[in-house]
């Protein structure tokens, strides 16, 4: 056993960064969240009085089916620095949060769910970890009782293979809720990928990350979009972009069969050699032929998540299509 090393003492960078000057995008994707908005925007106007920064909220209205986009355009002409960018249809959230990052300005950036699920008060000690020197201070969500039973243990399970299978760690419990310095942003505009894990992609790009914990309320108003369907596909796209195991490990377990078979064989040759022939052998005949069409099919299905996924991204399609922009010059 190879002894870890031990934590350095200041993991940071010694920096002089000051907020003094500096601009702070927050960039909010919005699905159908007319009830809440209002309050949203009051929190985080009340919050970045407080911190004494500039900023602007880039707001996305991804395809949303109620009046979010009324609620948006009249606090965009009451605040001009409330900004929006109203998407052709209903995108994802990875995607409408990947708009908000291409088209913030500030010198760092804060991608939120208008939700106040993350609530805008924590903004302050993102931007003291910036300060200090962190390029991204991401939140952590301490305890989970918001979520139920069922849904905690399918995260903790989704976190554990995905990190088991891929080579970046996903932090436990962290969302996509941070603040990142502008030359993270400009990395992840960088990436070409059509689809976007935000959570891995955060991950992956590395620099200093500071972990911030929070306590996550329950919705302000409004339901959850993401039920256990989306939940699963979207951690399907999350291991699949981040992870090339479950394509590769068939050959292995095509060669484990082909040598228990071989064994099989060799067992059956001999057994009839020293008895004669066995007539019965009906159900172990039928076991190890559903087994094998299960692993079969198992197998082939892993290659169809592969192949749509290449399939998706030689397209080459763009990732959005933005409707109008509202309160960006030019
Ligand atoms: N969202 C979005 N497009 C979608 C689904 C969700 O922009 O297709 C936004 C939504 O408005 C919210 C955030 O993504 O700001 C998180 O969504 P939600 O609260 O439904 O997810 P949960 O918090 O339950 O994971
Ligand atoms: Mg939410």
């Amino acid at each position: 056993m190879v002894e870890p090393l031990a934590p350095p003492i200041s993991p940071l960078p010694v920096t002089t960064r000051s907020r003094v000057g500096k601009t702070l995008s927050i960039v909010a994707p919005c699905f159908n969240e007319q009830e809440v908005l209002d309050l949203f925007f009051d929190r985080i106007d009340a919050e970045m009085a407080r911190l004494g920064v500039a900023y602007e909220v880039v707001c996305v209205n991804d395809g949303s089916r109620d009046h979010t986009l009324t609620v948006l355009l009249r606090r965009h002409q009451r605040d001009p620095r409330i900004k929006v960018i109203n998407l052709a249809r209903n995108f994802g959230k990875e995607t409408a949060l990947s708009a908000g990052l291409d088209a913030a300005t500030g010198d760092m950036i804060v991608p939120i769910d208008c939700d106040l699920q993350d609530p805008p008060e924590l903004i302050g000690q993102f931007l003291e970890a910036w300060e200090a020197g962190a390029d991204v201070a991401y939140g952590v969500r301490v305890d989970r009782t918001s979520d139920g039973l069922l849904k905690r243990a399918t995260a903790q399970g989704f976190y554990r293979a995905f990190n088991k299978l891929s080579d970046v760690d996903l932090p436990y419990n962290a969302g996509d809720y941070r603040l990142m310095d502008r030359r993270v942003v400009e990395v992840l505009k960088q990436l070409p990928e059509r689809n976007r894990f935000m959570k891995g992609l955060f991950a992956w790009v590395g620099f200093n990350q500071v972990a911030v914990p929070y306590v996550r309320p329950e919705r302000a108003a409004g339901t959850t979009s993401f039920r256990y369907w989306k939940l699963w596909n979207f951690a399907l796209d999350g291991i699949t972009s981040f992870s090339s195991v479950p394509i590769r490990i068939w050959s292995y377990v095509g060669l484990i069969a082909g040598v228990l078979a071989c064994g099989v064989a060799g067992m059956i040759v001999v057994r009839t050699l020293l008895f004669g022939r066995d007539v019965p052998g009906y159900p172990s005949l039928m076991v190890v032929i559903l087994m094998g069409f299960g692993l079969q099919m198992l197998a082939i299905g892993s290659l169809g998540e592969y192949v749509a996924r290449i399939y998706q991204e030689v397209k080459n399609r763009p990732l959005y299509v933005v409707m109008d922009r509202y309160g960006f010059d030019a």
